[in-house]
């Protein structure tokens, strides 16, 4: 028998949040109180275009907007997950890590 294990993680368990480069592997770390998207949207190593700003009423699709947006609302949603009128916890399941 085999098994596996997967962890739970809620959005007050985000501690910080690294973005990493795919061109260059940079990576830059901040506190999820910190995390502004227009900060991101290129590499400060290199320049590489990470989150594209969406442009209003350029396009009928959303394009990367889903990607901008959640970087851009994450502290208020975890500030938000703590009052009442939330009436449920978020939580994200991941692998346990090996190690
Ligand atoms: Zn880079």
């Amino acid at each position: 028998m085999t098994s596996e294990r997967r962890l739970l993680v809620g959005l007050a368990d985000i501690k910080a949040v690294t973005f990493a480069c795919k061109k260059c592997a940079t990576r830059v770390t901040v506190g999820p109180d910190k995390v502004n998207a227009d900060r991101f949207q290129v590499c400060p190593e290199c320049g590489h275009v990470w989150i594209p700003k969406p442009q209003q009423g350029k396009s009928a699709t959303r394009g990367e907007a889903p990607m901008y947006d959640l970087l851009a609302l994450l502290s208020d949603a975890i500030a938000l997950q703590a009052r009442e009128t939330i009436g449920c916890r978020v939580l994200f399941e991941i692998e346990e890590p090996r190690s």
